[in-house]
């Protein structure tokens, strides 16, 4: 038996729908520019630029009903809607044809982001961490197993105090939840625990103390958040 010199950090774990198991997050990997619309109002050329992928670390993520603290060393976070794909089968050049059976289920997530510090990062080339991968970074609803079927299609959307953000098609993203699969392990090798956020159609926008975050994907159980005052105590 490992002896530890520290009490070793809790596994993050996400919920599953209908269940009391729970699914234990090993890395979490994110899709950047997968909706054309959303490359557009990001300044880029979905015709020219290929999706990109980024990480967060695995206990970034928030459960639906927790509060968000609003982040420190930023003036510009924003919501970010997203399928969330989490993978129940492991893998390295996994043909697209076989990604599907890789996934144990789906859920509806936000990649948050301090849109002021990737927006410098960006400018300078460097990398976009402090932009994307800071605490309580990544809210995640529930998990539906993918037994119950695959999300291919269906409205995704967002609303900020009950006021319509974004609002597209899981139909629209320009690489599939097979095409990312392929591609990602091609460059990682990928494990059951994985969760990928898929990207974020356009409408993306700031939020503030206060605010209420209401996401959703049909078929999928919706994530709530409210964002709160840093330092304001958490529900
Ligand atoms: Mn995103």
């Amino acid at each position: 038996m490992i002896e530890y010199v520290l009490v070793p950090p809790p596994i993050p774990s996400a919920e599953i729908a209908g269940t009391r198991q729970r699914f234990p997050v090993h890395r979490i990997y994110c899709v950047g520019r997968n909706y054309a619309e959303h490359a557009r109002e990001m300044g880029n050329d979905p015709k020219v630029e290929p999706p990109v992928f980024f990480t967060k670390p695995a206990d970034a993520i928030v459960a639906s009903g927790v509060a968000v603290p609003y982040p420190p060393r930023t003036e510009n976070l924003h919501y970010e809607v997203e399928l969330v794909v989490a993978l129940g089968g492991a893998g390295r050049n996994i043909a697209a044809g076989q990604a599907l059976g890789h996934v144990f289920g789906y859920a509806v997530g936000n990649d948050l982001t301090r849109r002021d510090l990737q927006g410098a990062a960006k400018k300078k080339g460097l990398p976009w961490d402090t932009g994307k991968a800071f605490d309580a970074s990544a809210p995640i609803g529930p998990i539906r197993p993918a037994s119950l079927g695959h999300v291919q299609r269906g409205r995704i959307w967002l609303t900020v105090n009950g006021e319509t953000r974004q609002q597209s098609d899981v139909s629209e993203m320009i690489w599939s939840v097979s095409d990312i699969i392929a591609e990602l392990s091609t460059l990682f090798e990928l494990r059951a625990g994985d969760l990928i956020y898929t990207g974020t159609p356009a409408g993306v926008g700031p939020l503030k103390p206060g605010d209420r975050i209401e996401c959703g994907i049909d078929g999928l159980e919706s994530l709530s958040n409210t964002v709160v005052a840093a330092g304001a105590p958490q529900k």
